[in-house]
């Protein structure tokens, strides 16, 4: 198949002449991760989401999710902990719990360094209405800026602190607060195959998920390791990336589960639910198509980078993942998410100059950095990169100099 091959409409370029193989339904190509495809060309996520709508006893499900918040409420300091960015996954999950379930929960926000200014006002707006109690932390910025380049260095991917963190800090205070139950939004299985559907299997929110994908296999010690030769930091600046001995969590009985495990998940209606209910609002982000999926990813002004370095290391980024999961849903056709592709999925960021001031590199460091990474068969090709529209808040960022 060469959906990336030839001209990319009005910029006339060719795209990399290296053609990847691409699932026949979804269009999500062999670089990946988890993807493989069967004798008809269909990959694993699209044939476990024929089994999540097919296969499973939601109803069933729900009930064993009422039966798990009975079992906690009340009892402990708070119903539960629910982690929090303020994106349309974890709002619709507080929003869900609160409705639905009417407890009482612990919000706990882990600030990875870069949220939006819409982002931030949808959260005042969401706790406010929701009349919800909220825990904020911020790790220290010098130590972010420091695991970010260590991250983008070993696996291309600068967003180890915020992998790690969102998972791990909201059970230290989960022990902290004596409360057992922690509710997250969405489930993996969504998006990989570590977790399927099959066997009834309930994915667990744990240490062993923690360490297979969440931390890009990098433990807090080993980072500590890795850059204690040359920045100078307090053993305990990176505690809270750490995920909580084990023994601890079990004493407290914890249950670390997935709403999305217990309701079919789908993040379009629910988007159209907390806009509704709660005022949310959706935003640009860099480098998707206009208009279209504004419910995705507003959380973090770096996440053009983060797109732009998926593309140059496997050859597609965040509009084949958004067109793949329409694709599957029958609400977009193959041609114009194509189209889509083409238009859209080159172009480079211009939030990449403020993350290279942050990490006082220059660009050829970043790229040389990136290549490095690289997923074969893909071959990134620099000289068909064009420049891609600033969001309305670039100038509100936060800038180093
Ligand atoms: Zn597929």
């Amino acid at each position: 198949m060469t959906e990336l091959s030839g001209s990319i409409g009005a910029v006339g370029r060719q795209l990399p002449v290296i053609d990847l193989v691409r699932c026949a339904r979804c269009g999500l190509p062999e670089t990946y991760e988890t993807i493989e495809f069967d004798p008809a060309g269909v990959c694993n996520i699209c044939r476990q989401k024929e089994f999540r709508d097919d296969q499973i006893d939601w109803e069933a499900r729900g009930s064993q999710f009422a039966a798990l918040v009975e079992e906690y409420r009340g009892k402990y300091e708070y119903d539960c902990i629910i982690p929090f960015s303020g994106g349309k996954d974890s709002t619709y999950t507080l929003y869900h719990m609160v409705k639905r379930f009417g407890i009482k929960p612990l919000v706990v926000q882990f600030n990875h360094g870069f949220m939006r200014p819409t982002l931030l006002k949808n959260n005042e707006r969401t706790f406010r209405q929701l009349g919800v109690e909220v825990l904020t932390f911020t790790p220290n910025w010098k130590v972010v800026k420091r695991l970010m380049l260590e991250a983008l260095i070993r696996k291309g991917d600068f967003c180890w602190h915020c992998h790690t963190g969102i998972y791990s800090y909201p059970m230290h205070v989960a022990l902290k607060y004596n409360t057992p139950l922690i509710v997250w939004g969405e489930p993996s299985s969504e998006y990989t195959a570590y977790y399927d559907y099959r066997d009834d299997a309930i994915e667990e929110v744990d240490e062993t998920r923690f360490n297979r994908f969440i931390n890009l296999g990098i433990t807090a010690e080993d980072m500590a390791g890795m850059i204690s030769s040359d920045f100078d930091f307090d053993p305990r600046d990176l505690a809270p990336f750490t995920y909580p001995p084990v023994r601890d969590l079990r004493r407290l009985k914890y249950r670390s589960v997935c709403l999305g495990s217990f309701i079919p998940w789908d993040t379009r209606n629910q988007a159209q639910t907390i806009e509704s209910e709660l005022g949310w609002e959706g935003d640009e982000v860099e480098n998707m198509p206009p208009g279209l999926y504004r419910y995705e990813k507003i959380e973090c002004y770096v996440q053009g980078v983060r797109d732009y370095i998926k593309f140059l290391k496997r050859g597609y980024h965040r509009v084949t993942q958004m067109t793949a999961l329409d694709l599957r849903n029958g609400r977009i056709e193959k041609a114009d998410a194509d189209r889509l592709v083409r238009e859209f999925e080159n172009r480079r960021p211009p939030s990449l100059d403020i993350f290279l001031e942050y990490l006082g590199i220059s660009e050829e460091e970043f790229n040389s950095i990136v290549l490095k990474t690289v997923v074969p068969p893909h071959q990134p090709d620099f000289d068909a990169i064009t420049a891609g529209d600033k969001t309305w808040d670039f100038d509100l960022w936060y800038r180093e100099r």
